[in-house]
Protein backbone atom coordinates (compact mmCIF):
# COMPACT_ATOMS: atom_id res chain seq x y z
CA UNK A 1 0.00 0.00 0.00
CA UNK A 2 1.40 3.55 -0.95
CA UNK A 3 2.35 6.01 1.71
CA UNK A 4 -0.64 8.30 0.05
CA UNK A 5 -2.97 5.84 0.04
CA UNK A 6 -2.00 4.74 4.10
CA UNK A 7 -2.21 8.38 4.89
CA UNK A 8 -5.92 9.13 3.50
CA UNK A 9 -7.37 5.92 5.13
CA UNK A 10 -5.91 6.41 8.01
CA UNK A 11 -7.96 10.32 8.22
CA UNK A 12 -10.77 8.45 7.30
CA UNK A 13 -10.77 6.07 9.82
CA UNK A 14 -9.72 8.34 12.51
CA UNK A 15 -13.09 9.93 11.77
CA UNK A 16 -15.21 7.27 12.12
CA UNK A 17 -14.12 6.30 15.49
CA UNK A 18 -13.60 2.73 14.64
CA UNK A 19 -9.96 2.99 14.79
CA UNK A 20 -8.02 3.60 17.68
CA UNK A 21 -4.92 5.66 16.36
CA UNK A 22 -3.11 5.83 19.78
CA UNK A 23 0.31 4.68 17.93
CA UNK A 24 0.92 1.65 19.65
CA UNK A 25 2.28 -1.37 17.97
CA UNK A 26 -1.13 -3.11 17.95
CA UNK A 27 -2.95 -0.29 16.65
CA UNK A 28 -0.75 -0.12 13.88
CA UNK A 29 -1.04 -3.61 12.80
CA UNK A 30 -4.86 -2.85 13.12
CA UNK A 31 -4.95 0.06 10.74
CA UNK A 32 -2.81 -1.70 7.94
CA UNK A 33 -5.47 -4.11 7.79
CA UNK A 34 -8.47 -1.70 7.87
CA UNK A 35 -11.95 -2.61 9.40
CA UNK A 36 -12.47 -6.22 10.87
CA UNK A 37 -15.16 -8.43 8.96
CA UNK A 38 -17.92 -7.34 11.44
CA UNK A 39 -16.97 -3.09 11.22
CA UNK A 40 -17.31 -3.47 7.12
CA UNK A 41 -20.95 -5.26 7.69
CA UNK A 42 -21.58 -3.30 10.05
CA UNK A 43 -20.08 -0.05 8.13
CA UNK A 44 -22.02 -1.68 4.39
CA UNK A 45 -25.55 -2.12 6.44
CA UNK A 46 -25.60 1.13 7.48
CA UNK A 47 -25.44 2.63 3.77
CA UNK A 48 -28.00 -0.33 2.33
CA UNK A 49 -30.13 0.72 5.80
CA UNK A 50 -30.49 4.62 3.63
CA UNK A 51 -31.27 2.89 0.73
CA UNK A 52 -34.03 0.21 2.40
CA UNK A 53 -35.20 3.77 4.06
CA UNK A 54 -36.01 5.58 0.98
CA UNK A 55 -37.74 2.57 -0.82
CA UNK A 56 -39.80 2.13 2.22
CA UNK A 57 -40.95 5.57 2.77
CA UNK A 58 -41.59 6.26 -0.53
CA UNK A 59 -38.97 9.10 -1.45
CA UNK A 60 -35.32 8.46 -3.43
CA UNK A 61 -31.79 9.72 -2.31
CA UNK A 62 -31.08 12.61 -4.40
CA UNK A 63 -27.25 12.19 -5.78
CA UNK A 64 -25.54 15.00 -7.22
CA UNK A 65 -22.25 15.94 -8.63
CA UNK A 66 -19.52 18.33 -7.07
CA UNK A 67 -16.64 19.46 -8.92
CA UNK A 68 -15.12 22.22 -6.56
CA UNK A 69 -16.10 24.17 -3.37
CA UNK A 70 -18.89 26.24 -4.43
CA UNK A 71 -21.09 23.83 -5.96
CA UNK A 72 -20.31 21.66 -2.72
CA UNK A 73 -21.46 24.52 -0.29
CA UNK A 74 -24.48 25.08 -2.58
CA UNK A 75 -25.23 21.06 -1.77
CA UNK A 76 -24.66 21.22 1.72
CA UNK A 77 -27.44 24.17 2.53
CA UNK A 78 -29.77 22.62 0.83
CA UNK A 79 -29.26 19.00 2.28
CA UNK A 80 -29.32 20.96 6.17
CA UNK A 81 -32.29 23.02 4.22
CA UNK A 82 -34.35 20.17 2.93
CA UNK A 83 -33.14 17.79 6.06
CA UNK A 84 -32.88 15.43 3.47
CA UNK A 85 -30.31 12.19 3.25
CA UNK A 86 -28.49 12.21 0.28
CA UNK A 87 -25.39 11.55 -1.88
CA UNK A 88 -22.69 13.68 -3.15
CA UNK A 89 -20.83 12.39 -5.95
CA UNK A 90 -17.28 13.28 -7.42
CA UNK A 91 -17.07 11.92 -10.97
CA UNK A 92 -13.69 10.54 -12.73
CA UNK A 93 -13.62 13.62 -15.09
CA UNK A 94 -13.99 15.43 -11.24
CA UNK A 95 -11.03 13.42 -9.83
CA UNK A 96 -8.69 14.73 -12.51
CA UNK A 97 -9.49 18.49 -12.38
CA UNK A 98 -9.85 18.99 -9.14
CA UNK A 99 -7.40 16.68 -7.73
CA UNK A 100 -8.77 13.90 -5.99
CA UNK A 101 -7.12 14.41 -2.20
CA UNK A 102 -8.56 17.95 -2.39
CA UNK A 103 -12.22 16.70 -2.87
CA UNK A 104 -12.09 14.37 -0.28
CA UNK A 105 -10.61 16.40 1.98
CA UNK A 106 -13.35 19.13 1.01
CA UNK A 107 -15.88 16.58 1.71
CA UNK A 108 -14.92 15.52 5.12
CA UNK A 109 -14.63 19.54 5.99
CA UNK A 110 -18.03 19.87 4.73
CA UNK A 111 -19.04 16.79 6.74
CA UNK A 112 -18.65 18.95 10.00
CA UNK A 113 -21.52 21.14 8.17
CA UNK A 114 -24.00 18.49 7.22
CA UNK A 115 -26.67 18.02 9.87
CA UNK A 116 -27.99 15.16 7.82
CA UNK A 117 -26.86 11.76 6.83
CA UNK A 118 -24.89 12.32 3.45
CA UNK A 119 -22.48 9.81 1.51
CA UNK A 120 -19.73 10.05 -0.59
CA UNK A 121 -20.13 8.14 -3.89
CA UNK A 122 -17.84 7.45 -6.82
CA UNK A 123 -19.91 8.49 -9.90
CA UNK A 124 -19.14 6.46 -13.43
CA UNK A 125 -15.98 4.50 -12.37
CA UNK A 126 -14.82 2.90 -15.70
CA UNK A 127 -12.16 1.06 -14.48
CA UNK A 128 -11.41 -1.26 -11.34
CA UNK A 129 -8.20 0.32 -10.96
CA UNK A 130 -10.62 3.96 -9.96
CA UNK A 131 -12.81 2.03 -7.87
CA UNK A 132 -10.96 0.24 -5.77
CA UNK A 133 -8.97 3.38 -4.97
CA UNK A 134 -11.84 5.16 -3.69
CA UNK A 135 -12.81 2.15 -1.80
CA UNK A 136 -9.31 2.95 -0.44
CA UNK A 137 -9.69 6.62 0.11
CA UNK A 138 -12.99 6.28 2.19
CA UNK A 139 -15.45 6.60 -0.01
CA UNK A 140 -19.29 5.18 0.93
CA UNK A 141 -20.19 3.76 -2.10
CA UNK A 142 -18.53 3.37 -5.67
CA UNK A 143 -19.99 2.97 -9.05
CA UNK A 144 -18.64 0.78 -11.47
CA UNK A 145 -20.07 1.25 -14.88
CA UNK A 146 -18.24 -1.57 -17.32
CA UNK A 147 -21.76 -1.22 -19.56
CA UNK A 148 -19.90 -0.66 -22.25
CA UNK A 149 -18.44 -4.19 -22.14
CA UNK A 150 -20.19 -7.64 -23.40
CA UNK A 151 -21.73 -8.97 -20.60
CA UNK A 152 -19.29 -11.44 -19.09
CA UNK A 153 -16.69 -8.55 -18.77
CA UNK A 154 -19.24 -6.39 -17.44
CA UNK A 155 -20.38 -9.07 -14.39
CA UNK A 156 -16.02 -9.84 -13.49
CA UNK A 157 -15.58 -6.52 -13.23
CA UNK A 158 -18.56 -5.28 -11.17
CA UNK A 159 -18.03 -8.93 -9.01
CA UNK A 160 -13.94 -7.76 -8.20
CA UNK A 161 -15.24 -4.14 -7.56
CA UNK A 162 -18.00 -5.48 -4.92
CA UNK A 163 -16.04 -8.31 -3.11
CA UNK A 164 -12.86 -5.63 -2.30
CA UNK A 165 -15.94 -2.78 -1.28
CA UNK A 166 -17.36 -5.23 1.02
CA UNK A 167 -14.71 -6.41 2.66
CA UNK A 168 -14.52 -3.00 3.73
CA UNK A 169 -17.79 -1.66 4.17
CA UNK A 170 -18.51 0.23 0.80
CA UNK A 171 -21.41 -0.39 -0.87
CA UNK A 172 -21.33 -0.80 -5.04
CA UNK A 173 -23.36 0.37 -7.79
CA UNK A 174 -23.36 -1.78 -11.24
CA UNK A 175 -24.91 -0.88 -14.56
CA UNK A 176 -26.40 -3.07 -17.23
CA UNK A 177 -27.97 -1.40 -20.33
CA UNK A 178 -27.17 1.30 -22.02
CA UNK A 179 -27.94 4.91 -20.68
CA UNK A 180 -26.83 7.15 -24.15
CA UNK A 181 -24.91 10.61 -24.06
CA UNK A 182 -26.51 12.55 -26.31
CA UNK A 183 -23.46 12.63 -28.60
CA UNK A 184 -23.83 8.69 -28.81
CA UNK A 185 -25.65 7.07 -32.29
CA UNK A 186 -29.18 5.96 -31.72
CA UNK A 187 -29.77 2.52 -31.66
CA UNK A 188 -33.06 0.23 -30.79
CA UNK A 189 -34.65 0.16 -27.28
CA UNK A 190 -34.66 -3.14 -27.21
CA UNK A 191 -30.26 -2.74 -27.69
CA UNK A 192 -30.41 -0.09 -25.34
CA UNK A 193 -32.31 -0.62 -22.34
CA UNK A 194 -32.25 -3.06 -19.39
CA UNK A 195 -33.40 -6.51 -20.00
CA UNK A 196 -34.98 -8.01 -16.59
CA UNK A 197 -33.57 -11.28 -17.01
CA UNK A 198 -30.16 -10.04 -17.72
CA UNK A 199 -30.40 -8.04 -14.40
CA UNK A 200 -31.44 -10.55 -12.27
CA UNK A 201 -28.83 -12.88 -13.19
CA UNK A 202 -26.86 -9.77 -13.29
CA UNK A 203 -27.61 -8.49 -9.73
CA UNK A 204 -27.12 -12.55 -9.01
CA UNK A 205 -23.81 -13.08 -10.13
CA UNK A 206 -22.00 -9.90 -8.98
CA UNK A 207 -23.29 -9.02 -5.76
CA UNK A 208 -23.60 -5.41 -6.47
CA UNK A 209 -25.73 -3.59 -4.34
CA UNK A 210 -27.88 -1.55 -6.51
CA UNK A 211 -28.33 -1.30 -10.34
CA UNK A 212 -28.38 1.72 -12.38
CA UNK A 213 -30.83 1.26 -15.41
CA UNK A 214 -31.96 2.01 -18.71
CA UNK A 215 -35.33 2.86 -19.02
CA UNK A 216 -35.60 5.76 -20.96
CA UNK A 217 -33.06 8.51 -19.49
CA UNK A 218 -30.17 9.80 -21.04
CA UNK A 219 -26.91 12.07 -20.32
CA UNK A 220 -26.47 15.63 -21.04
CA UNK A 221 -29.15 18.12 -22.16
CA UNK A 222 -30.57 17.08 -25.53
CA UNK A 223 -32.43 13.69 -24.28
CA UNK A 224 -35.24 13.61 -26.60
CA UNK A 225 -35.32 14.92 -30.37
CA UNK A 226 -38.06 17.50 -31.12
CA UNK A 227 -40.75 14.57 -32.43
CA UNK A 228 -40.27 12.69 -29.43
CA UNK A 229 -42.38 12.43 -26.21
CA UNK A 230 -40.39 12.01 -23.32
CA UNK A 231 -41.11 9.05 -21.06
CA UNK A 232 -40.31 6.13 -18.67
CA UNK A 233 -40.29 2.99 -19.27
CA UNK A 234 -42.29 2.22 -16.04
CA UNK A 235 -43.15 -1.43 -17.24
CA UNK A 236 -39.92 -2.55 -17.38
CA UNK A 237 -38.69 -0.48 -14.37
CA UNK A 238 -41.23 -3.10 -12.85
CA UNK A 239 -39.99 -6.26 -14.52
CA UNK A 240 -36.60 -5.80 -13.83
CA UNK A 241 -37.48 -4.91 -9.92
CA UNK A 242 -39.61 -8.33 -9.77
CA UNK A 243 -37.56 -10.50 -11.68
CA UNK A 244 -34.05 -8.96 -9.22
CA UNK A 245 -36.24 -9.80 -6.23
CA UNK A 246 -37.85 -12.67 -6.99
CA UNK A 247 -34.43 -14.14 -7.66
CA UNK A 248 -32.10 -12.77 -4.65
CA UNK A 249 -35.16 -14.13 -2.52
CA UNK A 250 -34.83 -17.36 -3.81
CA UNK A 251 -31.48 -17.68 -3.01
CA UNK A 252 -31.60 -16.12 0.21
CA UNK A 253 -29.68 -12.98 -0.46
CA UNK A 254 -32.52 -10.72 0.37
CA UNK A 255 -35.14 -10.60 3.12
CA UNK A 256 -38.86 -10.58 2.45
CA UNK A 257 -39.26 -6.86 3.44
CA UNK A 258 -36.19 -5.80 1.51
CA UNK A 259 -36.24 -4.16 -1.75
CA UNK A 260 -33.28 -4.26 -4.30
CA UNK A 261 -32.55 -0.54 -5.10
CA UNK A 262 -32.72 0.75 -8.49
CA UNK A 263 -31.06 3.68 -9.53
CA UNK A 264 -31.98 6.17 -12.48
CA UNK A 265 -29.02 8.40 -14.39
CA UNK A 266 -29.13 11.26 -16.67
CA UNK A 267 -32.79 12.55 -15.07
CA UNK A 268 -32.32 15.85 -15.39
CA UNK A 269 -35.75 17.60 -16.53
CA UNK A 270 -33.84 19.99 -18.47
CA UNK A 271 -37.17 22.68 -17.82
CA UNK A 272 -37.39 25.63 -20.38
CA UNK A 273 -36.78 28.21 -17.64
CA UNK A 274 -33.21 26.96 -16.74
CA UNK A 275 -32.90 26.57 -21.03
CA UNK A 276 -34.14 30.28 -21.06
CA UNK A 277 -31.70 31.80 -18.34
CA UNK A 278 -28.95 30.16 -19.48
CA UNK A 279 -29.45 31.23 -22.92
CA UNK A 280 -30.27 35.02 -22.02
CA UNK A 281 -27.28 36.03 -22.60
CA UNK A 282 -26.03 34.47 -25.65
CA UNK A 283 -23.77 37.37 -27.13
CA UNK A 284 -25.77 36.98 -31.06
CA UNK A 285 -28.40 39.22 -31.67
CA UNK A 286 -30.92 36.58 -30.88
CA UNK A 287 -33.95 38.76 -32.12
CA UNK A 288 -32.86 39.59 -35.40
CA UNK A 289 -30.93 36.13 -35.58
CA UNK A 290 -34.12 34.45 -35.54
CA UNK A 291 -35.89 36.37 -37.87
CA UNK A 292 -33.62 35.66 -40.41
CA UNK A 293 -33.33 32.02 -40.18
CA UNK A 294 -36.52 31.62 -40.07
CA UNK A 295 -37.41 33.88 -43.07
CA UNK A 296 -38.29 31.72 -46.13
CA UNK A 297 -37.28 33.76 -48.69
CA UNK A 298 -34.25 33.29 -47.12
CA UNK A 299 -32.18 30.42 -49.12
CA UNK A 300 -31.88 26.83 -47.38
CA UNK A 301 -28.14 26.90 -47.45
CA UNK A 302 -27.76 30.59 -45.73
CA UNK A 303 -29.63 29.83 -43.19
CA UNK A 304 -27.66 26.40 -42.98
CA UNK A 305 -24.98 28.26 -42.35
CA UNK A 306 -26.40 30.61 -39.85
CA UNK A 307 -27.71 27.30 -38.07
CA UNK A 308 -23.67 26.46 -37.61
CA UNK A 309 -23.44 29.78 -35.08
CA UNK A 310 -26.42 29.13 -33.24
CA UNK A 311 -24.90 28.81 -29.77
CA UNK A 312 -27.34 28.28 -27.75
CA UNK A 313 -28.09 25.76 -25.80
CA UNK A 314 -30.44 23.60 -26.65
CA UNK A 315 -32.71 20.86 -24.64
CA UNK A 316 -35.48 18.07 -23.97
CA UNK A 317 -35.81 16.06 -20.78
CA UNK A 318 -38.09 13.64 -19.03
CA UNK A 319 -40.88 15.77 -17.03
CA UNK A 320 -40.14 16.40 -12.99
CA UNK A 321 -43.52 14.69 -12.69
CA UNK A 322 -42.80 11.17 -14.26
CA UNK A 323 -39.69 11.12 -12.06
CA UNK A 324 -41.86 11.56 -9.08
CA UNK A 325 -43.70 8.79 -9.93
CA UNK A 326 -40.73 6.47 -10.86
CA UNK A 327 -40.24 7.40 -7.16
CA UNK A 328 -43.79 7.38 -5.24
CA UNK A 329 -44.83 3.97 -7.28
CA UNK A 330 -41.61 2.34 -8.55
CA UNK A 331 -39.74 2.76 -5.78
CA UNK A 332 -36.92 4.40 -7.56
CA UNK A 333 -34.07 4.47 -4.29
CA UNK A 334 -31.32 7.01 -6.17
CA UNK A 335 -31.85 9.53 -8.90
CA UNK A 336 -28.33 11.47 -10.23
CA UNK A 337 -29.38 14.65 -11.70
CA UNK A 338 -26.40 16.48 -13.02
CA UNK A 339 -27.15 18.34 -16.37
CA UNK A 340 -29.78 20.91 -14.49
CA UNK A 341 -26.81 22.29 -11.93
CA UNK A 342 -24.86 22.86 -14.89
CA UNK A 343 -27.37 24.84 -16.41
CA UNK A 344 -28.27 27.03 -13.10
CA UNK A 345 -24.72 27.66 -11.95
CA UNK A 346 -23.67 29.01 -15.55
CA UNK A 347 -26.74 30.90 -15.74
CA UNK A 348 -26.58 32.68 -12.39
CA UNK A 349 -22.69 33.40 -13.87
CA UNK A 350 -23.80 34.84 -16.89
CA UNK A 351 -26.55 36.62 -15.34
CA UNK A 352 -24.30 38.44 -13.07
CA UNK A 353 -22.05 39.13 -15.27
CA UNK A 354 -23.72 41.11 -17.78
CA UNK A 355 -25.65 42.61 -14.92
CA UNK A 356 -22.78 43.97 -13.09
CA UNK A 357 -19.97 44.38 -15.66
CA UNK A 358 -17.66 46.54 -13.60
CA UNK A 359 -17.52 43.68 -11.33
CA UNK A 360 -14.70 41.48 -10.78
CA UNK A 361 -14.05 39.96 -7.79
CA UNK A 362 -14.92 36.02 -8.45
CA UNK A 363 -17.03 36.13 -4.45
CA UNK A 364 -19.38 38.28 -6.39
CA UNK A 365 -19.97 36.28 -9.37
CA UNK A 366 -19.22 32.15 -7.42
CA UNK A 367 -22.33 33.53 -4.60
CA UNK A 368 -25.33 33.53 -7.07
CA UNK A 369 -23.57 30.51 -8.44
CA UNK A 370 -23.81 28.96 -5.01
CA UNK A 371 -27.38 29.93 -4.16
CA UNK A 372 -28.89 28.77 -7.97
CA UNK A 373 -26.82 24.89 -6.68
CA UNK A 374 -28.69 25.12 -3.58
CA UNK A 375 -31.91 26.32 -5.12
CA UNK A 376 -31.55 23.53 -7.93
CA UNK A 377 -31.00 20.79 -5.17
CA UNK A 378 -33.77 21.81 -2.62
CA UNK A 379 -36.14 21.54 -6.26
CA UNK A 380 -34.72 18.17 -6.83
CA UNK A 381 -35.07 16.44 -3.42
CA UNK A 382 -38.65 17.69 -3.03
CA UNK A 383 -38.98 15.78 -6.56
CA UNK A 384 -37.58 13.08 -4.64
CA UNK A 385 -39.90 13.13 -2.45
CA UNK A 386 -36.89 13.34 0.20
CA UNK A 387 -37.91 16.63 1.61
CA UNK A 388 -37.57 16.25 5.86
CA UNK A 389 -36.87 12.38 5.66
CA UNK A 390 -33.76 12.34 7.53
CA UNK A 391 -35.34 13.11 10.81
CA UNK A 392 -34.60 10.04 13.13
CA UNK A 393 -31.68 8.62 10.68
CA UNK A 394 -28.43 8.16 12.16
CA UNK A 395 -25.21 10.16 10.47
CA UNK A 396 -22.62 8.64 7.88
CA UNK A 397 -18.95 7.98 8.85
CA UNK A 398 -19.69 7.49 13.01
CA UNK A 399 -20.57 4.15 15.24
CA UNK A 400 -24.69 5.07 14.81
CA UNK A 401 -26.91 2.74 13.57
CA UNK A 402 -30.33 2.51 12.27
CA UNK A 403 -33.29 2.32 15.12
CA UNK A 404 -36.08 0.11 15.16
CA UNK A 405 -38.43 3.15 14.63
CA UNK A 406 -36.10 4.31 11.53
ZN1 LIG B 1 -24.67 8.66 -15.12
Amino acid sequence: MSMRIDHVQNLYLSTTGAVNIAGSKEAKVEEKQGLTPQQAKAKLDKIRGYYQHAMNNGYALGAFNFNELISLQGLVEAANKANAPCIFQISQGARKFANEDSLIGMFEAARKQIKVPVMLHLDHGTDCETCLSCIDQGYDSVMIDASKHDFATNVKMTKEVAEYGHARGVFVEGELGKIQGQEDNVISKEQLYTDPDEAAEFVSQTGCDSLAVSVGTKHGNVKFSEDETPALDFDRIKAIQEKIETRLRAEGKLGANEHYPLVLHGASSVPADLIERVNKYVLVPRTLFNQVRSDETVKQEYRDELNKYDKSVKGKGVSEDLYNRAVKEFKMAKINVDTDFRLAYTAAIRDFMINNYPKYTPRDYLKPARQATTEIALRKLDMMNATGKAVGLPMVGDDSVFTATA
